[in-house]
């Protein structure tokens, strides 16, 4: 075979590398630190955590981390190899010695016959006889590159400074304090008048909520990160600042909406969260983007009503992050649309997160060697964690055309929102146990998940299937 190139020896791209590799296929993967740094890297070594040094949860009974840790293990990943064997202790999560971790997937790649290190930038998209490419170059892609790809893909098409509103899991919104309703009942396309979730809030309630934002604690800019702000997506903090009134005549006005549960009482402002995925298990904060520090930010929104329960799948920030528009520039496979001969992989790709962005690379890895040894791409099935993060790159999003011109595809990490909902009367109450709340059903809901992800991903993959405890619920 001839060789598939890879630029960018990060997370994603040494992971596809190595499926490529496996293959049995020969690799060329072009790495610029060495002649070229990032704003964030500190080192040469490949798969370099550019921050914190967790892989995050590792159980893969009822987390979707732990889940997509355990369909990479079964696909062989290198990355997770190298995880396991330089972990440290840290709980359920998997954290890793970083320098031991980088060492060990830059030895085992420079080790691979079939695998060929090159130190130096590609800045600009790849030659014509570069039949097969992959594109992994992250978050911090190198501002050539970055040009050249902007170029192909449409003035609009990648995203340089990222403003992210939190997002949470509809179950746990409280509807009978909230209710559906868009602005003025406005019908859109495919609508019904009742498109978004809203939260009410009296004049007290506002202003300890002002109080609180103004109060509450962000996060310092990095050097790297000194962007201006967007014109038109403040942080919400700053809009506080700015007056009392502002995020009431902003993001948080009342107009246009009455409380189904109270319709004689006129909230003084409220909250709005949009559907966020196309199976509606997730919503987003409207005009909340923020950067408080993450424990602030939840103490902050579970003052709404409604929300003192809520469990986000993200919570909001501002940092500078390379993306494209994945699902309208890339196919079900990751390829290009407009030059089929690249595939993208990683963070560049919309997803969030070292776990999810090898991930990606070894989903795209697999792609690009089918295709290169003639057979057909098999993607992985939509109940599995890596089938979920595929189809929400590749347009399992919902699409939204309330606000032209601005794209509605956010990054997004693994979390049981994106996948798909159980069959109707799979959560059903253990004999024998006397209560089952609402949490033994969400976590009886996880587990039951996370058991058909890993049942259905070894059956993609052709590889026995892992055995499960029974599920469990507490029920006390
Ligand atoms: P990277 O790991 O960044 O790899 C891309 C590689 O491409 C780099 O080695 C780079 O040198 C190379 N490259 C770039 N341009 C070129 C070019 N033109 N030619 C050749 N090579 C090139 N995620 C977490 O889970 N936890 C965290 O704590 C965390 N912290 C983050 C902190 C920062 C500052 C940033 C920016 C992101 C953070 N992320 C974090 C998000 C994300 O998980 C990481 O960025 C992750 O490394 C992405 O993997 P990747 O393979 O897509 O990109």
């Amino acid at each position: 075979y001839s060789p598939i190139h890879v630029i960018g020896g990060g997370l994603a791209g040494s992971e596809a590398a190595w499926q490529i590799a496996q293959a049995g296929i020969p690799v060329i993967l072009h790495e610029m630190r060495g002649v070229r740094g990032t704003d964030a890297h500190q080192g040469e070594s490949l798969a370099e955590l550019v921050c914190s040094n967790s892989f995050r949860s590792d159980d893969a009974t009822a987390n979707a981390v732990g889940v997509i840790h355990a369909e990479m293990r079964l696909a062989g990943s290198l990355i997770m190899a190298c995880a396991d064997r330089h972990k440290v202790p840290a709980g359920s999560a998997l954290a890793v010695d970083r320098d031991g971790f980088a060492e060990a997937v830059t030895a085992e790649l420079e080790a691979h016959p079939l695998v060929t290190i090159v130190r130096e930038e590609i800045s600009g998209l790849p030659p014509q006889d570069w039949d097969n490419t992959i594109i992994a170059t992250g978050p911090l892609t190198s501002p050539a590159l970055a040009a050249s790809i902007q170029a192909e893909t449409g003035e609009d098409a990648l995203a340089f400074f990222d403003a992210i509103a939190p997002i949470l899991h509809r179950d746990s919104i409280n509807m009978d304090i909230c209710w559906y309703q868009s602005r003025y009942d406005k019908v859109g396309p495919g609508g019904n008048g009742k498109d978004y979730i809203n939260c009410p809030m009296d004049e007290a309630q506002y202003h300890a909520f002002i109080d609180a934002l103004i109060a509450g604690d962000t996060v310092g800019f990095k050097e790297w990160e000194g962007t201006p702000y967007f014109d038109g997506c403040l942080p919400i903090e700053i809009m506080a600042e700015r007056g009392r009134e502002t995020l009431r005549h902003g993001p948080m006005k009342p107009m246009g909406l009455t409380n189904a549960h109270n319709p004689t009482v006129k909230a003084y402002a409220v909250v709005q969260l949009r559907q966020d995925n196309a199976l509606g298990t997730l919503y987003n904060m409207v005009g909340f983007q923020t950067k408080l520090k993450y424990g602030t930010q939840a103490d902050i929104f579970r003052m709404i009503p409604g929300l003192e329960n809520a469990e986000f799948a993200r919570l909001g920030g501002l940092h500078r992050n390379t993306y494209i528009d994945s699902p309208r520039l890339l196919d079900p496979s990751l390829r290009l649309k407009s030059r089929p001969s690249v595939r993208f992989a990683g963070q560049i790709t919309g997803c969030e997160g070292y776990v999810e962005s090898a991930s990606i690379g070894l989903l795209t890895g697999r792609f690009a060697s089918a295709e290169r040894k003639g057979e057909p791409v098999s993607l992985p099935p939509a109940t599995t964690a890596l089938g979920s993060l595929l189809s929400h790159i590749t347009g399992g999003h919902l699409s939204t055309d309330e606000e032209p011109g601005k794209r509605s595809f956010q990054p997004m990490n693994i979390n049981f929102g994106l996948f798909p909902e159980l069959a109707p009367g799979s959560i059903v109450r253990p004999e024998g146990l006397k209560r089952f709340r609402g949490k033994d059903k969400t976590i009886m809901k996880r587990q039951l998940m996370a058991q058909r992800a890993l049942t259905d991903c070894a059956a993609w993959l052709g590889v026995p299937a892992p055995v499960f405890a029974q599920v469990e619920a507490d029920g006390d």
